[in-house]
Parts: structure tokens; sequence; C-alpha cells
């Protein structure tokens, strides 16, 4: 794929500088300006180094990118006014629909479908409680409960709307941990395998004390049944990144739950002010452009999809199993970036380079690319973040660099 079909596929050259007409103003013809544009690469002009992402969905990769459904999408709602509580309502129906649920919108992020999705719990549709928060000292219900092994960076999501987080290892402590104060329990699907209790035990013990439930599965997707797999086994609030898997833009994502729930994260959320998510928004490109991925993605042919992956993979496995030293293997991860997948790690002492130094070859090359370190000591390598042709590249750039050092 060239270089220009790449950025194209970023969305900086289809929109052809129509973001621009509004400051050259309304008497040039928009086809001039639009042939003129088009010419404008702003990732070039900022010098912005433009990789093949052979990772995974990582946020400081960009996650994801977009594809012509979303933004073609985003591009057609770009030029009309519509109310912002009118698009919430539709694309919620339609998502709630796909997905299994009560009800659903567009967030921005599984972030802030997190925030979102707690705050809900905590005030309803009350206004004052609204106002309230983060101060939520004088409420009936202000305690979260999770698992140890369920508590990671982003469960800070959970805990911004000021609910106090009540942390347990065992089934024992999760029963005396509830208490009348509990208003949540959140369950981390990532490190499902991790924690003592497993999905439905944790929804049986809530159910069993009318708690509601939450689950961020935010990069959990695919495998496509993932998007109604929780809400049918129980939870009442799913969080899902909308710019992984599902290939929506990367600032937004989804919330599926109960029907009054999603009515309690709506007003916690834009239009409305003096709330907790005011600064949360998703606007209304991006809300219908997230409905435009998740449509595609349930409607495309995901065995073949697979399939593909693993062609990719074979042309980067066959470039580099056979390099004395190097030892790659196939798996695929249970939970998250869920895709064939390659192990890949080196006898340091037949080919003496560090993975950081490594990545940093790789980086350099052109085409620039990025792999992901894994837990021993080497990288991983997916491929259902490349483009079609770039395996080629990863292939090669392996090997290439591989034999470099080995032979230096
Ligand atoms: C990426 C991620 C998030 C945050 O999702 P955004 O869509 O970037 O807001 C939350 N939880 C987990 C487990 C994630 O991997």
């Amino acid at each position: 794929m060239k270089r220009r079909d790449i950025l194209k596929s970023i969305g900086l050259l289809p929109f052809g500088g129509v973001f621009f007409t509004g400051v050259i103003g309304p008497k040039l013809s928009v086809a001039a300006p639009i042939k003129t544009l088009q010419k404008k690469n702003l990732v070039e002009e900022l010098g912005l180094r433009v990789f093949i992402n052979a990772a995974g969905t990582y946020t400081d990769m960009t996650a994801s990118l977009m594809t012509d459904e979303t933004l073609e999408a985003i591009k057609a709602t770009s030029r009309v006014f519509v109310m912002y509580g009118d698009v919430q309502d539709k694309v919620g129906e339609r998502i709630a629909k796909i997905c299994h649920s009560e009800g659903a919108m567009v967030t921005a992020g599984c972030w802030s479908a997190l925030v979102l999705g707690t705050a809900a719990v905590l005030t309803g549709t009350n206004k004052k409680k609204i106002a309230a928060l983060p101060n939520v000292d004088n409420f009936e219900k202000n305690e979260l409960v999770l698992q140890e092994s369920h508590s990671h960076g982003y469960t800070h999501a959970l805990m911004t709307t000021g609910i106090k987080p009540v942390t347990v290892k065992t089934r024992e402590e999760l029963d005396s941990a509830i208490n009348k104060k509990t208003a949540l329990m959140f369950f981390l699907n990532a490190t499902a395998l991790e924690g003592n209790i497993k999905h439905e035990e944790w929804l049986s013990v809530a159910k069993e004390h009318g708690i509601p439930t939450i689950i961020d599965i935010a990069a959990d997707i695919p495998p496509v049944e993932n998007l109604w797999k929780f809400t049918d086994m129980g939870f009442d609030l799913v969080c899902i990144s909308g710019g992984k898997g599902l290939r929506g833009p990367q600032s937004a994502g989804l919330l599926l739950g109960k029907r009054d729930l999603i009515d309690g994260a709506r007003l916690n959320a834009p239009p409305y002010g003096g709330n907790i998510g005011r600064g949360m928004k998703v606007n209304k490109e991006e809300i219908i452009g997230m409905y435009a991925a998740l449509d595609r993605y349930v409607s495309i042919d995901h065995n073949a999809e697979w399939r593909d992956w693993e062609k990719r993979r074979e042309v980067i496995f066959d470039a580099i199993s056979n390099i004395d030293g190097v030892n790659v293997e196939k798996f695929v991860p249970p939970i998250a970036n869920h895709t064939p997948t390659l192990s890949v790690t080196w006898d340091k002492d037949k080919i003496p380079i560090s993975v950081v130094d490594f990545r940093q070859r790789l980086r350099k090359r052109s085409p620039s690319i990025e792999v992901i370190g894994n837990n021993q000591g080497g990288f991983n390598v997916t491929v259902f973040m490349l483009q079609p042709g770039e395996d080629r590249f990863v292939a090669r750039g392996l090997r290439e660099e591989f034999l470099t050092v080995k032979n230096a």
C-alpha cells in the first residue's frame, strides 16, 4: 500500500480540504479549494512519523484506523445541524438493538463510559445528586466493590465520581465487604482469569443483594459476540472502547445498559452542564461515526477476516522462524487483542541486542514499524491493524534487522 493510501485511510486526504472552506470563505467555489487542498498533507508537513502498526490497538499509537464507512458518516454528519439529544436517542436505540441491551449511548471512549455508568448508579436521574458529584459523602450508597486483580489504571475512571473503592480477594472477603452502602460491583474482563471470582459468581452475588454491576471490556472485541455476551449474562452496564477493535473514532466508546441507568448516564453528560461528564463531549460526527463503525463491524465476515489475519501472520512467521537464534511462537491472547499473534524472542548470545534497541531499529526503518514488548523479554507482533500488503514490510523488516545484528 502506498504512503498516500495509508494517509487516505487515516482520513487526512479524502476530506479534501472540506474543513478549510470556512476559512477560505463562501465566495470561492467549493471545487477550487478542494482541488488545491487535497495536495496538502498535514501529517507530512508537521513532520509526523507514520508507521506500520504491528503492535495492536494501543492508545499511544492512536489505536486503530477508521474505515471508509465511518469516515463517510462523519463527513455527511458534519454538514448539518441536528439536536444533540436526538442524535444520542436515535443512535442509542440502534446500538442497543445490536448489542441486546435495553439502552445505549456513545461516550468519549471506554473511560468515559466507566465514569458515566458509575455516575448513573450513584445519581439515577436525581438532579441534586448529579450536581453533587464527586461529593458523595452523604449518599446512602457510595461504595464500589472490586477484586484486587481487577484494580488497574483504568479503575481510576470510576473513582472520579467520588465512589469509594473496597477491594477484595476472595469470596469470603466479598461477602463481608458488601453492606448497605454498596452502590456498585465492578468487573474487569481483561483480568477475569486472574481473579478468584469469575463472571457468573460475581453476578450471582450482586443479584442476591440487588447491587448493580458494571464491566469493562474495552479492548475485548473481537470476538464480535462480546458485544452482547455480557449483557446477556446479566451485567447492568457494559463499557467498550470505540476506537480499538471496532475501528470507530478513537475518542468514542459505548455504554450499554439498563434503560434507567442510561437515562441517568445521559443526564451526567453533555449537552447538560453542571455535571461531572460535561467535559466528556462526543460530537455528533463521532456519535454517528461510532454507530457506522459498529454497524459495519457486525456485518463483516469475521471468519474470512480471521483467515486473512492468519495468512498475514504466516508471511511474517516464515520470514524469521528459520533464523538461527530466533524463537517465534504463534498464539492468540485469550482476552484483549484476541487475534492471531506472534511472540518473538531470541538468544541474546547469538543476536546481541536488547528488545528496546531492536524496537528502535524497527522504528528507524522506512517504512517505520511498531511492535509491542512482551513479558518474555521479546516482543509480540499482531496483524489485525495492518493495512493490506503491510505484512510483507513487517516480514522483511524483522528479517533484515535480525540478520544485520547477527552478522555485525
Ligand atoms: C483502553 C482501555 C480503557 C480506556 O478506553 P478508552 O476508549 O481509551 O477510553 C479502559 N479499560 C481498558 C481495560 C482498556 O484497555
